[in-house]
């Protein structure tokens, strides 16, 4: 998700907010959306992302959900089968089901009822899309016949965090999937963003985009509990991240884009 190479610059970036934790948060939190929305617990939630590890930019609100009763449901549209990250391992079939085995551990640390794999190959979605038969067609087609009846389901917004192509494109067929729906069927969609002006201070999530803060009138707050569960989450994903950037990931990301509530713009 963040970049295999992001380790020390993520523990510089932590020492610094270790040394003023109280200023940052004040500071970030004078650009904070005005309207915090006040809202009931969803019976269901469904999770759309292309590959494990992408629920880390929402994991602690997920905990959230979970722990209020929520059913968490987190669907992967690929197994992260071309991501080998720091693990050594070729792409290809074991670090997909590697990758497979991460995500049940961190849905578990989250609380999340169900994983799903639509296995339809990392970094193909975007792949003449257009075209009968394509990865993204299929997908289309996985996800309309999966939703089923659902409270509320969250994704990537349009810009795919740092636009990644399957990430735009999970976005964007799912949306087109929900858009179609009468009113009556039609769940609630948010996309995940970063508030603009709370960039985590690493390299590699300067390409990361961000969102007017004004756009962002859904959050979900966590407790220290649930930022604890999104930690174990993060600890799970051995293939992707080095020891110390999965031990301090979640703990960047909440004094920094966070800090207390994930931030998400509604589709409509
Ligand atoms: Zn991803």
């Amino acid at each position: 998700m963040i970049g295999t190479r992001a380790a020390i610059a993520l523990i510089a970036a932590l020492a610094v907010l270790a040394a003023g934790p109280a200023a940052a948060r004040g500071e970030a939190g004078a650009q904070a959306p005005a309207a915090a929305t006040a809202r009931a617990v969803p019976g269901r939630v469904t999770v759309v992302l292309a590959h494990p590890d992408d629920e880390l930019t929402m994991a602690p609100a997920l905990a959230a959900l979970a722990r209020e009763g929520a059913r968490v449901e987190l669907a992967y549209a690929t197994l992260g089968d071309a991501g080998p990250g720091v693990s050594g391992l070729a792409p290809g079939k074991a670090l997909g089901e590697a990758r497979y085995r991460e995500a049940l551990c961190a849905a578990a640390a989250l609380g999340a009822g169900s994983v799903a794999s639509l296995d339809r190959g990392d970094g193909r979605l975007g792949i003449a899309a257009h075209q009968p038969g394509s990865p993204a067609r299929a997908l289309r087609d996985d996800l309309a016949a999966w939703l089923g009846e659902t409270d509320l389901i969250l994704t990537w917004g349009p810009d795919g965090g740092y636009g990644h192509a399957d990430h735009r494109m999970v976005s964007a067929i799912i949306t087109e999937i929900v858009q179609a729906l009468p009113a009556a069927r039609r769940a609630r969609l948010l996309y995940v963003a970063i508030p603009a002006g709370r960039l985590p201070p690493v390299p590699e999530m300067a390409p990361w985009a961000t969102t007017d803060p004004a756009l962002l009138t859904e959050t979900i707050a966590y407790t220290p509990a649930d930022l604890e569960a999104a930690r174990a989450a993060a600890m799970c994903h051995a293939t992707q991240f080095d020891a110390a950037t999965r031990a301090g990931m979640m703990a960047l990301l909440d004094a920094t884009m966070w800090q207390g509530k994930v931030h998400f713009r509604p589709a409509f």
